[in-house]
Order: C-alpha cells, then sequence, then structure tokens
C-alpha cells in the first residue's frame, strides 16, 4: 500500500482520496479552501496543515484542482509540489486544464527528473465515489503502470492515450463531441415539438435509427423518456453548464492553437456562454434545451 498526497478536496478530490483510502493506502490530503477541508475531515479523510505536509514522503501525489492556472501555481510555483515532493514521487494531474499547460507542466516535471500523467477523469461525482471514473491519461509506459494500480481504486476504465497532454487532448475531444450532441439532440426535440411529433415518440425512433447518441439515450434533455436524466428534476446538475462552457472553450482554444477547423465545437461554445450568461451556469448542461426552445 502507498503513501498518497492528495491536494484538491472539492466535489471530485474528496470522493477520489476517499477511495484511495479505503483502498488501504495512506492518503494525506490538502486543499487551501477551509470549507473543502471540513467537507473533507467530515469524510474522514487525514489532512495535512499545509501542501508541504501532504506531500513531503508521498509515493505518489494525485491533484484535483480547477483549472489551468491553479495547476501550475501548485506544481511550479516557489514552494510549490516541484519543490516540495521526493525525487522518485509521480506526479497525476487529474483535473481538466488547456494542452499547453499540460504540456508545460510536464516539461518542468520532467527537467526536474519526475514522472507525471495527465490524467483527467470522466464520470462526474457519482462515479467518484462510486469508483468507476475513466481515467484518460497522458505521460510515458513506465509512469502508466505504476499509477495504474492506484488510478484502479478510482475507476473502472483506465486509457492510456499517448505521450504528455493526450490525456487532456482526449478528454477534450470527447466532451466537445457530448457538447455538439447534446445541442442536436435538444434542436431536435425542439423541431419535433414544432411540427407535432410527440417526444416519447421521436425518442422511440431516434435511439434504434441513426441519430442514436448518448446524449439521446443515457442523458436525455426532455423529462420522460430516461427517468435518471436531470431534465426529471428540473435540470438540477449533474454535469453544470459552466462545466460544459469549461470544456468546450479548451477545445476552442486548443482548435485556434493548432489551427483545427472544428466550427461547430466552437458555436457549442458560443450557445454554451448564452445560456450560462443567461444565469444558468449553475443547472445542469442539458437544461440548454430550454434555451433553444424559447428562443425558436
Ligand atoms: P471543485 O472546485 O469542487 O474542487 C477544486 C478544489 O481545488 C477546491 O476545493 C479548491 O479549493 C482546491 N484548490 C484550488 N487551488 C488550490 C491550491 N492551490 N491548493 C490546494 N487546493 C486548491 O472542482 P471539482 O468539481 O472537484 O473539479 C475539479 C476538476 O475536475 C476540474 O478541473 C473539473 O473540470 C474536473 N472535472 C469535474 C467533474 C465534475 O463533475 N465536478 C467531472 C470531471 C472532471
Amino acid at each position: 500500500m502507498a503513501e498518497i498526497g492528495f491536494v484538491g478536496l472539492g466535489n471530485m478530490g474528496r470522493p477520489m482520496a476517499r477511495r484511495l483510502l479505503d483502498a488501504g493506502h495512506a492518503v494525506r490530503g490538502f486543499d487551501v479552501a477551509a470549507p473543502a477541508r471540513e467537507a473533507a475531515g467530515a469524510a474522514g479523510l487525514p489532512l495535512a496543515g499545509d501542501m508541504r505536509a501532504a506531500v513531503e514522503g508521498a509515493e505518489a501525489v494525485f491533484t484535483m484542482l480547477p483549472a489551468g492556472a491553479d495547476v501550475r501555481a501548485v506544481y511550479c510555483e516557489a514552494g510549490g509540489l516541484l519543490e516540495a515532493v521526493g525525487p522518485d514521487t509521480l506526479l497525476v494531474d487529474c483535473s481538466t486544464i488547456d494542452l499547453e499547460t499540460a504540456r508545460a507542466v510536464h516539461e518542468e516535471a520532467s527537467a526536474g527528473g519526475f514522472a507525471m500523467l495527465d490524467a483527467p477523469v470522466s464520470g462526474g461525482v457519482g462515479g467518484a465515489e462510486a469508483g468507476t471514473l475513466t481515467f484518460m491519461v497522458g505521460g510515458d509506459e513506465g509512469a502508466v503502470a505504476r499509477g495504474e494500480p492506484l488510478m484502479a481504486a478510482m475507476g473502472r476504465n483506465i486509457v492510456h492515450a499517448g505521450g504528455p497532454g493526450n490525456g487532456q487532448a482526449a478528454k477534450m475531444c470527447n466532451n466537445m463531441v457530448l457538447g455538439v450532441s447534446m445541442i442536436a439532440v435538444s434542436e431536435a426535440f425542439t423541431l419535433a415539438e414544432r411540427v407535432g411529433l410527440d417526444a416519447q415518440t421521436l425518442f422511440d425512433i431516434v435511439s434504434t435509427a441513426s441519430g442514436q447518441c448518448w446524449s439521446l439515450t443515457s442523458y436525455c434533455p426532455v423529462p420522460g423518456p430516461v427517468p435518471s436524466s436531470p431534465a426529471n428534476r428540473d435540470y438540477r446538475a449533474g454535469f453544470t453548464a459552466a462545466m460544459m462552457l469549461k470544456d468546450l472553450r479548451l477545445a476552442r482554444g486548443a482548435a485556434q492553437a493548432s489551427g483545427a477547423n472544428t466550427p461547430l465545437g466552437s458555436h457549442a461554445a458560443a450557445l454554451y456562454e448564452q445560456y450560462c450568461a443567461d444565469g444558468e451556469e449553475g443547472s445542469d448542461f442539458s437544461g440548454i434545451v430550454r434555451m433553444l426552445r424559447g428562443a425558436g
């Protein structure tokens, strides 16, 4: 069993760290925010007084932070992780961040002689609690082999996507498909309603026809056809519109930087910007169907 430092004990980090603890690892956690520390303490996680104390002597350190700037600060600033951990520590960043920052932090870690993985996840808070996350992992084979048994305590699928940053690349591409497909499915229900086609009938047909996709069959944006979808609980998140917008912006930024042509991805980002500006940041991302229905 390993000694593990865990930095960032928010909605995702707390249950992930808890899974590591339940698997028998010695976990020490740290978060800058007092409410996150209190919630982590209440969940039974051993806490350290500061980041250095959480990671000193650890065989592996996991980070689960909001955005690229936080990851850069935690790893690279004076007194940050790269100065605080021992030379054999494996570093695993599970945050969803921009590719450029992910690769820059990998480079700094590598220059310091550290093994590092970018390992963003999908599956949400429910998946983190149940230990059924999917990890999309970027880094070299040796680091992946070291990280795999630890990630297995938190996830069901661990997919090696290639070299440094490729975990973020995979996550960004997947969520661009998700954002675009959620809008497409929402538009189909909006159009069906206008032309007199019942929502359940549309669902029954499309779910067995060529328009079938996850946004329809697992996360249907209108109430009724999929009882577990947020549409049946007034679009309480789930996966917030703000998170979807964040991921679509990451994809748009990467497309601009790399010269990739992603017009639907960019348009999806613009529609989620509009939806969030309507005060819906905290709603589930499937609630965008309400904006589309109202806009016609
Ligand atoms: P969150 O805001 O609940 O948690 C992030 C935590 O990091 C906060 O508690 C914050 O105080 C802490 N933090 C920030 N700076 C810190 C520092 N310098 N030192 C220590 N702690 C610091 O966010 P979350 O929902 O847990 O998401 C974390 C990451 O996972 C994000 O990148 C998000 O995009 C991604 N993600 C979230 C979900 C989801 O459903 N919530 C799903 C997949 C991926």
